[in-house]
């Protein structure tokens, strides 16, 4: 504590008549460094909420009494606005999940985890190998009455020019090619089934779909590559109301106060695990740089809304709702942009999501970052995806971007190894100063190069990213 406010006087009149803008970010930063180096608690928060709370799935008990603490964190940080933004969603309920293989009059069990919206639902027929499930999967084969047989990844000998889609769009491939099971294979190796929504828009999908491992998946392929295989696929899921909120705590700004720089991540996770990496880091982390403003009383001309999202993993619902309300209270051309966390830990650059006008601004604050930070290499990638919650500030045609991370642990990701132990306090922290840093630059920068995309260029960019494929799979390409 009295370093902290020592740090801060410190910080405050080396800042007081400092005119070049440089060193004044190269000295903002330093004081980040030492502020989370020697304060943070991202990681015993981290260690707190996943045990405290264990799998906290948006609507449940536990998840309602995380987003309680959220809100006491950030009141406790020094936050006088603070506030909840509560909704209702369907749930998806996980019953049973039954997963038989006959090859040849031989039965295997194999474990499998139900993706969300399922439906209960029995059927049984051959399997049909449909490689990674993508459109090209399809042809010269017929899924018709059978169960498809999807990688969620790009299998080794995929050529490098293709693209990788979402489960729910896989699933929604197959649905629409007549399967009637889908059994969808986990794409990283670990001996563990995945789960995940099946939708992206939170309804249930109309056949059952479950997941298997990586090496399960394996072995029903290379059986398939010899013989006929058959499967019974019994599942028992249901939908009910359920309630969440999201949390947000705003840091207004002095000069531009009607622009905002939304830092978001979700704080629910799946209920098959505490959700260490996704997304107890990323909320963590939005929490902690949220400290780390008011412990060294950082102002910026620009607001900032620190949001913890709720029901991510089931359909986006609160970063919809988020959005829902900004364009409700007329403040969507005011988001400059939505910096969202969501398995962030070892930060080593930043993904500007096919948003090129920000490059040079946010490439010259990395070279600042990198100077006091051997961990950060300031590579700016390119790389868009909707499967988070940025996805509904993108479509807004609002500029959107994420930490760039290095994944030690990503075998966890959705499956029930997703706990505390593969993560260290540094992974962490790295993501926080960087991510901290790159906020204030951005919040006081004098101007913002990124601006709301209109209608055709909202289009344009969803074209030249690759995104018009995915959207009108799902039925969310509004444009003829
Ligand atoms: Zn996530």
């Amino acid at each position: 504590m009295k370093w902290r406010c020592l740090s801060g006087i410190l910080l405050l009149s080396l800042l007081v008549g400092c005119d070049n803008p440089r060193l004044h970010l190269h000295i903002v930063f330093k004081s980040i460094d030492l502020e989370v180096s020697n304060n943070s608690q991202a990681y015993p928060l981290l260690l707190d909420i996943c045990d405290r709370y264990g799998p906290r799935m948006a609507g449940t008990e536990a998840a309602a009494c995380a987003e309680e603490l959220a809100a006491l964190l950030f009141r406790s940080y020094g936050y006088d606005s603070v506030f909840f933004q509560p909704f209702t969603f369907n749930q998806w309920q996980r019953g049973t999940a039954r997963l038989r293989i006959d090859t040849a009059g031989t039965f295997t069990d194999f474990p499998a985890l139900a993706l969300a919206y399922t439906p209960s639902g029995n059927v049984s027929a051959p399997i049909v190998d449909a490689g990674n499930g993508l459109p090209n999967d399809y042809t010269g084969i017929d899924v018709t009455g059978k169960i498809v047989l999807i990688h969620l990844g790009l299998l080794p000998d995929t050529p490098p020019h293709v693209r990788n889609t979402h489960r729910a769009q896989k699933v929604s491939l197959a649905i629409a090619q007549g399967a009637i099971g889908c059994i969808a294979v986990n794409p990283i190796p670990g001996d563990l089934p995945t789960t995940g929504s099946a939708t992206l828009d939170g309804g249930m999908i109309k056949i059952p779909a479950v997941s298997i491992s990586y090496e399960r998946g394996a072995a029903l392929r290379n059986c398939l590559a010899k013989r006929k295989c058959t499967a019974r696929l019994f599942t028992e899921n249901s939908c009910i109301p359920a309630h969440a909120r999201n949390i947000v705590a705003r840091l207004e700004g002095y000069e531009f106060p009607q622009e905002t720089i939304v830092v978001g991540a979700h704080l629910d996770s799946w209920d098959i695990s505490p959700g260490a990496l996704d997304n107890a880091s990323g909320a963590v982390s939005v929490l902690d740089i949220a400290r780390t403003f008011k412990a060294l009383n950082l102002k910026t001309r620009r607001s900032i809304d620190f949001v913890l999202f709720m029901a991510e993993e089931q359909g986006h619902y609160g970063s919809e709702l988020y959005v829902r309300e900004a364009r409700h209270r007329n403040r969507l051309d005011g988001i400059r942009y939505m910096f969202n966390h969501d398995m962030t830990v070892s930060t080593y650059g930043f993904n500007l999501m096919g948003r090129y006008e920000s490059e040079d601004l946010i490439r010259e604050t990395g070279m600042i970052i990198g100077r006091t930070d051997s961990f950060f290499t300031n590579v700016i990638a390119h790389f868009t995806y909707l499967g988070s919650d940025h996805a509904p500030f993108l479509m807004e045609g609002i500029s959107t971007f994420t930490p760039l991370c290095r994944y030690e642990t990503y075998h966890t990701y959705h499956t029930s190894a997703d706990t505390p132990q593969y993560i260290t306090p540094e992974m962490i922290n790295s993501n926080v100063r960087t991510s901290a840093k790159m906020i204030y630059a951005l919040a006081n920068s004098p101007v913002l190069p990124a601006t709301r995309l209109n209608d055709e260029q909202l289009r344009q960019y969803l074209i030249d990213n690759q995104l018009q494929e995915e959207l009108v799979i799902l039925g969310d390409w509004i444009w003829n």
